[in-house]
């Protein structure tokens, strides 16, 4: 069986294709959601889809809210205004079949706890890091979706008490302080691998930022990990491909700060399935639905 999935991301659309659970074909194409907002982005995903072929389901995985009949509610990385947009509707008309729709962070960590560094877990946290911070629970091998689906949006966890005000209506959202695009700026770089290069180059500036956003990360993760107590804990997107100058930091916050969590029965590891593991989620949930 083959299944289809796209991962709408804010710089990227992904798209992978699985035989069954073999992932046979990856592709990408910039989303440029600024050049001609959501109706060139739809025009993109349906282009990618449609190069795929054949295939027997369907599954696009995006950056935010959506409500039960695939209307958008929050898409904050996105530029334009997606806000209400028949979005499920809008692709099965381009695409021609049935879509179903997942949260990235949901697509994430399922892909991670069936095909990557998460497989053999019990309880499963994941949490991807790139221009938004998203997350998810596979709770007893079981993708945790919470009431309205909506469980795991790690990056709107308050870090910073009366902070800067967030897309979602809160302030101090650890997204807007985490994210690529935030870690670029208190780093005084025009793009997150900027500041990556300058970090690994041992910049002073930059390696702050990193470490900086890494301490909140390791905050907010502490927050759940008392709470939980998985039994793993996975770390990709884009920010994550920092690698130990971003882990270092969120270990040592959640050593300082989980002091009741059983950390020795707790892996904290990097992902495994790279750039694609939104994409090959979404694949995974369209065929887990079919
Ligand atoms: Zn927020």
């Amino acid at each position: 069986m083959r299944s289809l999935g796209v991962d709408v991301g804010a710089t990227q659309l992904k798209l992978a294709l699985l035989d069954g659970e073999r992932l046979v074909e990856e592709r990408q194409t910039p989303t440029r959601s600024e050049d001609g907002g959501p109706d060139a982005v739809f025009e993109r995903i349906v282009d990618l889809g449609r190069g795929a072929g054949r295939v027997d389901s369907i599954g696009v995985a995006l950056p935010g809210l959506f409500d039960a009949d695939g209307n958008a509610l929050l898409l904050p990385n996105l530029h334009g205004d997606w806000t209400g947009l028949p979005i499920r509707r809008r692709l099965e008309e381009g695409l021609g079949a049935p879509v179903r729709l997942i949260n990235d962070g949901h697509a994430f960590v399922l892909a991670e706890a069936t095909l990557g560094a998460g497989r053999g877990a019990d309880d499963l946290v994941g949490i991807v890091c790139g221009t938004g911070i998203g997350g998810g629970l596979v709770l007893r091998g079981r993708l945790h979706l919470g009431a309205a689906d909506r469980a795991g949006e790690f990056g709107h966890h308050t870090v910073v008490a009366d902070g800067l005000r967030c897309p979602c209506g809160n302030r101090g959202c650890l997204e807007l302080y985490a994210g690529a695009r935030a870690i670029a700026r208190a780093a005084g770089a025009t793009s997150f691998e900027e500041t990556l290069a300058r970090a690994r180059g041992g910049e002073s500036i930059a390696c702050g930022a990193l470490e900086r956003a890494g301490g909140l990360i390791g905050l907010a993760l502490a927050n759940v990990l008392v709470f939980v107590c998985p039994d793993r804990v996975v770390i990709g997107g884009g920010v994550a491909e920092a690698g130990p100058i971003l882990l270092e930091p969120i270990r040592a916050a959640v050593a300082a700060r989980a002091r009741v969590a059983p950390l020795d029965r707790i892996d904290i590891v990097a992902a495994d399935l790279g750039p694609s593991a939104g994409a090959v989620g979404a694949a995974l949930w369209s065929a887990v639905a079919r």
